[in-house]
């Protein structure tokens, strides 16, 4: 397994829509699993393929507290197929955008389809930071971070400050 380089903004392969998988080759569980090494190392709770410029419908994750077990989750082409109307708001971050946290309103409660590794269908109910968790990483599949969610002046106050950082750490 590979730690792979994970882009941050603006690279713009991050504002780009992945793209369905068609058949879960070797290739794409072994992607899989280089994901889930990078965002270990990181470390994250969960990682979008396009993180890593790959724009293939693929994403890690594993939100289990410090005292749980890890809990893994590879999913392939996942997708929404209920949210509640009923909002949650969490603190959210994202290891594209280091170093900056804001509040983001979800919805609470989803339902996820997707494909596992061996190919076949599965549907998970979550709720809490799992939800929110998978809702942000879809949103990454479809070119969408967490800041697009947040007010434009609180946007535009972490771009400016991660170009800054980005400009010092090139000095
Ligand atoms: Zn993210």
């Amino acid at each position: 397994m590979t730690v792979l380089e994970i882009k941050l903004i603006p690279d713009p392969v991050l504002r780009k829509k992945a793209e369905s998988v068609k058949v879960v080759t070797n290739d794409i569980i072994s992607v899989l699993n280089d994901m889930a090494e990078t965002m270990y190392d990181a470390p994250g709770i969960g990682l979008a393929a396009n993180q890593v410029g790959i724009l293939k419908r693929l994403v890690v994750m594993d939100c289990s507290t410090d005292d749980e077990d890890p809990n893994l989750i590879k999913m392939i082409n996942p997708e929404i197929i209920f949210s509640s109307t009923e909002i949650s708001e969490l603190e959210e971050g994202c290891l594209s955008i280091p170093e900056h946290k804001s509040i983001v309103k979800r919805p609470s409660n989803i339902k996820v389809r997707f494909l596992n590794i061996q190919g076949s269908e599965e549907i998970i109910d979550a709720e809490g930071l799992l939800s929110a968790c998978i809702q942000h990483e879809i949103d990454h599949l479809n070119g969408v971070l967490f800041v697009d969610h947040i007010s434009r002046l609180k946007r535009d106050i972490i771009f400016r400050k991660v170009k800054k950082q980005i400009r010092e750490n090139e000095k």
